[in-house]
Formats: structure tokens, sequence, C-alpha cells
């Protein structure tokens, strides 16, 4: 599928490619809502795959040339809106799989957005703050003409964080002459950013987990928690869960994971983590463990939230969680997800659970089109309206259908997307 707008890369034998995943996501949501398969075709591809040249100056005089993407997936139903990654294991079908996502996570939870996503393969640990600066301008400016508040509205994700939207935003008002605070989301206050988008994933998270535990009539108080990833999402959650009560147990980042039985102090670990240039490791009151290991912890809620293909047909059968909340995009694979069901795991889907940051983003970039700015209790309030919203029509749509509750999320999302590409029809 996508062949031909794919075939700058081919999947790698073994390899699990996140796009095949996404579209087979598609299928299934497609096979229950029956759609048209011309339809199906339409949104299996992505309208836009453009990637572009970005040759940046490093500090020692040498010239280096990176290749950056931006894959914008479907505007039926308004802007393209995605996150901009930094990472070594950025791909093509990586970015498409990603903008795929968005499309549908943003018609689930009903803001007026299509999906797109960004990416530059780099380990921006690697890179003085100049280079990182220079790549991100270099990138903003050839992707001028692709992006902007009406047209495709980038946020931070993975390596990128409010510094580098704020590089991005002043690239792209330099350019056009004038301040435009809604060409990226996730920027700092001080220039038009949102109070709360810093924890709103995170939040997002806390919020769908709670939702889900009172389902079964539990609370957060004393729920056992284990967190992958120690970054803006994981970071986020593990803060609000352990405020609402529930016991943070291990967290884990790229360098490894922490331990404790009794719940670890999550506020000593953030200042812990801030001084220590932003590693867990050696954190007092913990014991190490591997990420395999912390995979496998007996908990509640199991939240991967790092990067996708974590839990895996080799490593399911360890999972010893009663809910799976993917904070992350795409971390289960399909045949995890699979046997996670068979087994009776609650997989609380990342359309859905990770949503709370592209909500806070629209409220931000609503905010700063009609520059009215709001405190941090009325975006949150609205943003958990819209989650607990979007929880409640997936279980009731679960439970028309009698599917899973990623089947369910996505039959809604994609539904939607349908449904509109079909008021609107096939241009010419
Ligand atoms: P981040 O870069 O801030 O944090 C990533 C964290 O994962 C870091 O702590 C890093 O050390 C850790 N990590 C990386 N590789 C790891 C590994 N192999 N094992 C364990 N930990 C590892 O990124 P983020 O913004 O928190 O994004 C995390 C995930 O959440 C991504 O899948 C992203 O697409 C998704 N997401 C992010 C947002 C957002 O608002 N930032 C919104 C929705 C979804």
């Amino acid at each position: 599928m996508n062949q031909a707008l794919l075939s700058l890369e081919t999947a790698s034998p073994g390899h699990i490619c996140p796009f095949d995943q996404a579209c087979s996501y598609l299928e299934q949501a497609a096979k229950e809502l029956r759609m048209d398969q011309g339809l199906l075709e339409v949104m299996s591809h992505p309208r836009k795959v453009v990637t572009v040249s970005i040759p940046v100056k490093l500090d020692n005089g040498q010239v280096q040339v990176l290749a950056g993407h931006r894959v914008q997936h479907c505007d039926v139903l308004g802007p393209y809106k995605g996150g901009t990654r930094y990472h070594p294991a950025v791909t093509l079908r990586e970015i498409s799989a990603l903008a795929m996502l968005m499309t549908w996570k943003c018609a689930l939870v009903g803001i007026p957005y299509g999906g797109a996503k960004g990416g530059i393969a780099i380990d921006p640990a690697r890179y003085s703050v100049g280079e990182l600066e220079r790549i991100t301008r270099r990138y903003t400016s050839e992707l001028i003409k692709d992006i902007g508040p009406s047209v495709d509205i980038p946020a931070p994700d993975v390596g990128t964080s409010a510094r580098e939207m704020a590089w991005m935003m002043d690239t792209y008002s330099m350019n056009v002459g004038h301040a435009v605070p809604g060409v990226v989301t996730g920027k700092p206050i001080s220039i038009g950013g949102s109070r709360g988008r810093e924890m709103a994933t995170g939040r997002g998270v806390m919020i769908i987990v709670r939702e889900a535990l009172a389902e079964r009539g539990e609370t957060l108080a004393g729920a056992k928690i284990v967190i992958q990833g120690f970054g803006n999402v994981g970071g986020a959650a593990a803060v609000l869960l352990d405020e609402a009560g529930a016991k943070v147990m291990a967290v884990s980042d790229v360098s490894g994971g922490i331990f404790n039985p009794e719940g670890l102090d999550i506020q000593a670990l953030k200042v812990y983590a801030a001084e220590n240039n932003r590693r867990i490791a050696g954190f007092p009151g913990s014991v190490p463990v591997s990420n395999a290991e912390l995979l496998a912890l007996p908990c509640d809620v199991l939240i991967p939230a790092a990067l996708e293909n974590q839990i895996t047909e080799d490593n399911v059968h360890e999972v010893q969680a009663k809910f799976v909340a993917e904070a992350a995009n795409g971390p289960v694979t399909l045949a995890a997800d699979l046997a996670l069901e068979a087994r009776g795991v609650t997989v609380l889907p990342d359309i859905l659970a990770n949503a709370g940051g592209v909500v806070v983003s629209y409220l931000e970039w609503v905010q700063g089109l009609s520059y009215v700015f709001w405190d941090e209790e009325r975006v949150n309030r609205e943003m958990e309206g819209l989650m607990v919203h979007a929880y409640h029509e997936v279980i009731k749509q679960s439970k028309m259908r009698q599917v899973p509750l990623r089947v369910a999320a996505y039959t809604l999302g994609v539904g939607r997307v349908a449904q509109a590409l079909s008021d609107r029809g096939l241009y010419p």
C-alpha cells in the first residue's frame, strides 16, 4: 500500500513497519464501517509528503546535510496538525504512520484538524544548542510554503520542546514579515503559548486512566503505576498520577529504569532529573531495573510513554498489568495488541489516551487566533470535558459493536473523516 508515495524507503525485512500497522488498523475500522473501497484508498494515502535538505554549519566549521520530512495526511476537517520529532530512528514511513494517526485522533476528540507529522533523523543530544537552532530554522524555512496557521501547525514531539517551537514561530514570522503565533503550538507562554500545554498530554493520560479505573469501580488512589519514558509525556503523567494519589512504582528513560515497590517520590525525582541532565538513573531510594524488566513488573496500569513498538510478540507474554495506557504513539504492536486482548488486558489506545496534547494545542491555537488568553483552570477544564466525552463515546461504541477499545476509537475517528470526505465529494 502507498508504494508510490513511500517508494523513497522500503521497510527493512523483520522490522515492524509503523506505516503498515497504521494501515492495518485503518482497514480494520473500514471493515467494521463497511466503508467504500475508493474511500479507503483515499484515506490510506497521505495527501502530501515533503522531504527537504537541511544544510547546517556545525560548530567545528564543517557542513552537514540532513533530511527533514513533513507528511500531511488528510485535511478534510481543517488545517493539518502534528508534532515535530528529532530522533535517530526517524524514517518517512514512521512519520507517515504518525501523520495518519493524528487524523483519526483529531476526529475522535472532535477538533477541526487533519493529521500531519514532521521529523529529522538526528540525536539532538549530539548537537549544541546553536546547531539545533540552525537546524530548526533551516527546516522551518524550507517548509515555509507548506505550514501556516490555516495550513499546517507543527507542535513538539520526541526530542523537541517549547524551545524549538519558539525558533519555528520566529523563523516563520520573520519570513512573512509579522508575528504569527498560530503557526505552531506548544510554544512558550511569552509568545502566545497556552497555560497547561506543557502538562497536557500527561494530564490527558491521567484522565483516561482515571475514567477506565472508574469503569471497574476503582480509583487512582493507591493504584500501582509503571511508566516507560520520563519526558514531556511520561514525566507529566507521573507527576499528575502521583498528585492524584496513585503509587508510581517505576519509571524509566533511555538510560534505564528505577523501581521502588512502595512508590517513588515523584516530586523529588523531577528535581533530581532536572539536576542530572534529565537522567533518572541513580535516584536515591530506588533500585535499578532494565527497560525490559520494567515492562514486566506486576501493576494495575502500565504506561508506555517513550516510543513505538515497545510491547511486541516477543515480550507481550511478560506484561502483568491490568491496563496498558498508550501514552506514546504506537507502543504496542498489532500482534501484541491481539495477545493482550485475548488475555483480558485492557489497552487504552493511543489516539484516545494521548489526545490531551493535541486538544490543548487546539485550545492554544484558538486563543492565538482570537488574541484572548485563558487561565490554566479554564484550559484544563475545557480539555477535560473533551477527553471525558471522547472516552465515553469510545466505551459506548465498543459495547455497541462488541469490539476492543482500539477498534472502537478507530471506528469513530475514521468514520467521521469518511463522512466528511463523502460530504465534500472528490475534487474535481
Ligand atoms: P520526549 O523526548 O520528551 O521523552 C521521551 C522519553 O522516552 C525520554 O525520557 C527518553 O529518555 C525516553 N526513552 C527514549 N527511548 C527509550 C527507550 N528505548 N526505553 C525507555 N525510555 C526511552 O518525548 P515525548 O514528547 O514525551 O513523547 C513520548 C511519546 O509520546 C512519543 O510516542 C510521542 O509521539 C507521544 N506523544 C507526545 C505528545 C506531546 O505532547 N509531546 C503528544 C502525544 C503523543
